[in-house]
């Protein structure tokens, strides 16, 4: 459906941008935003205070884009801050949030509200990100957007961490730590240290059920 039929049906919708690292994912959640401003309608724009690497308040693109936020510590405190008037909320790196993300998100919907995320779907081992399965499960629009592989320049769905030694899922970081990776360079480095690149590992040497 059009941007702005969604926009103007007051029964709220649920709109996710995912993506890997260097995607766009922010440059979008901003152009929306900037689009609802134009059609005058009142945007509240959060992010997890985790995600301090430009700024404390701002939300901040790769190419340096930027826009004012409000930096939150739970997925409630998004409702506490909520105003009667508010028709767009934005919210940015969402794959941050804790477990009621996804009903605080369906219950802005609910009243009403446009709900714009932006978010990571995958972590660096390429395992699905937080809350954001339920999220893209119950969304109404969903985009996934690639960005363009360090190694070939071929388009990338992956965030490579560079030091694999470092193995907590949260590590917040720019370039210096993560690469946009497509398919084939994401495994190419695992695969280099492992002298047996094409057999598949023991179950009890995988470290999770997600990794296929
Ligand atoms: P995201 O929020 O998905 O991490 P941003 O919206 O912050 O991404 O930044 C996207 C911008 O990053 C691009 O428009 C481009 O200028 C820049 N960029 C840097 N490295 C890459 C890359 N490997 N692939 C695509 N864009 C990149
Ligand atoms: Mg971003």
């Amino acid at each position: 459906m059009p941007e702005f039929l969604l926009s103007s049906f007051r029964s709220g919708s649920i709109e996710v941008v995912c993506g890997p690292m260097f995607s766009g994912k922010t440059e979008e959640l901003i152009r929306r935003v900037r689009r609802a401003q134009i059609a005058r309608q009142k945007v509240q724009i959060f992010k997890p205070k985790i995600d301090k690497r430009y700024h404390e308040k701002n939300v901040v693109t790769h190419s340096l884009q930027s826009i004012n936020a409000e930096p939150v510590g739970s997925a409630i405190e998004i409702l506490e801050k909520l105003f009667d008037t508010t028709r767009v909320v934005a919210i940015d790196e969402i794959q941050f949030f804790d477990e009621l993300i996804v009903r605080v998100v369906s219950k802005l919907a609910r009243r009403g509200c446009r709900v714009i995320c932006a978010g990571l779907d995958q972590d660096y081992k390429g395992r699905p990100f937080g809350h954001m399965p339920e999220l893209l499960a119950v969304a109404d629009m969903v985009n996934k957007i690639q960005a363009v592989c360090t190694v070939c320049g071929a388009p990338a769905s992956k965030t490579y961490r560079k030091d694999l030694k470092k193995t907590e899922q949260v590590l917040v970081g720019e370039s210096e730590i993560y690469d946009a990776r497509c398919r084939t360079h994401f495994d190419y480095f695992d695969e280099d240290e492992n002298l047996l690149a094409y057999s598949i590992p023991k179950k009890e040497e995988r470290d999770d059920t997600f990794v296929i």
